[in-house]
């Protein structure tokens, strides 16, 4: 039937067409042979290889970065073979050297007998959405950085810790109102991570940051972690009686929590020592140095035993 014949060809003139006029970059491989029946003339002017130096997937898996190959390769390979749609993204080389990102979204075609008969799909650079998502990533890190929330616990960071000391010792100073401190020490934390591991470590410390933060009533009451397995407490317009309350409710609510921990020295569970301090700033005083004598009231509960409270009026 010469018509069809003719209908054919000229459809098969405007698919061609409509695939080589595309950004997209169309290709078939075909599954018995392993050979590229067809790639898209396109894939010359983007990395620079010649069209029919395209001939088998070896040229595809050669002509892409070393870290992405053997994953990239694997996951097409074994999506393939399972009959399933897919797609990947990887850095191809380019003639002279260089990567492009590429994604390549994959169908595959299956004969009458439901086996795998060819793998067609359209390559896609996604150069300049990978760039966006390169900065966006950067763009988060730096914010994290200007943040004044810790990542790990979720309560204030030390940052935070700074600026509202500032702020509140500067408030105590003019309204002569008592300031208090409490700083916390996770007692042999070393060895709880030796014993369990980071990620349990971690999971503790997130479940004391959230024990401290039940710990305050006050809206103005800050919980902040001061780095490592250290917390510390600020508490304006607090006196030594009232902060005591707040250090013994800490000390409670962490016990509370039952944390097993098989490597402490002095029970069976996490626990903590504190540094307590109260303080009704004087002009001539500075902050810093409430910090330190309380940083040392912490280091005298260690001394002492661990697990316990120790207070001064500074
Ligand atoms: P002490 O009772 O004298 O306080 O002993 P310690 O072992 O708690 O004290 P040390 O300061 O020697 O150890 C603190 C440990 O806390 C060491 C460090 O590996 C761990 N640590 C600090 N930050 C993190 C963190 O973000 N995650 C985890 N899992 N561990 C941390
Ligand atoms: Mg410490
Ligand atoms: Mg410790």
């Amino acid at each position: 039937m010469p018509e069809s014949k003719l209908e054919l060809d000229s459809d098969n003139a405007v698919y061609r067409t409509l695939l080589e006029s595309t950004k997209a970059i169309p290709w078939k491989i075909d599954w018995a042979t392993m050979k590229f029946a067809y790639i898209g003339p396109q894939i010359e002017p983007l990395l620079g290889w010649k069209q029919d130096s395209w001939l088998t997937v070896d040229d595809w898996a050669t002509r892409m970065h070393p870290e992405d190959r053997d994953y990239v390769v694997n996951f097409c390979v074994s999506q393939s073979k399972a009959g399933v749609d897919h797609e990947a993204d990887y850095r191809a080389l380019t003639k002279n050297d260089g990567y492009v990102w590429i994604r390549d979204v994959v169908h595959v075609v299956r004969n009458e007998q439901g086996e795998v008969d060819s793998l067609i799909g359209f390559m896609f650079d996604i150069s300049e959405r990978k760039k966006g998502e390169e900065k966006l990533v950067a763009l988060q890190k730096e914010l994290e950085a200007l943040s004044f929330k810790d990542s790990l616990t979720g309560v204030a960071n030390r940052r935070k810790f700074e600026s509202v000391l500032d702020t509140e010792w500067a408030s105590a100073r003019r309204n002569g109102q008592p300031l208090s401190l409490i700083v916390v020490d996770v007692d042999f934390f070393k060895q709880y991570n030796d014993y369990y591991g980071h990620i349990r470590g971690d999971e503790c410390l997130k479940q004391i940051a959230q024990a401290l933060g039940l710990s305050v009533t006050r809206s103005r009451d800050l919980v902040a972690r001061f780095g490592g397995e250290e917390f510390v407490l600020v508490l304006p317009e607090t006196d030594a009686e009232a902060v005591l309350h707040v250090a013994e409710r800490c000390k409670r609510k962490l016990e509370n929590l039952q944390i097993p921990h098989e490597a402490s020295s002095i029970g069976r569970f996490v626990t903590a020592s504190m540094g307590v301090g109260t303080i009704r700033p004087s002009p001539e005083m500075e902050s810093k140095h409430f910090v330190e004598a309380v940083d040392k009231l912490l280091y005298k509960a260690k001394q002492n035993g661990r697990n316990r409270i120790e207070f001064e009026n500074l």
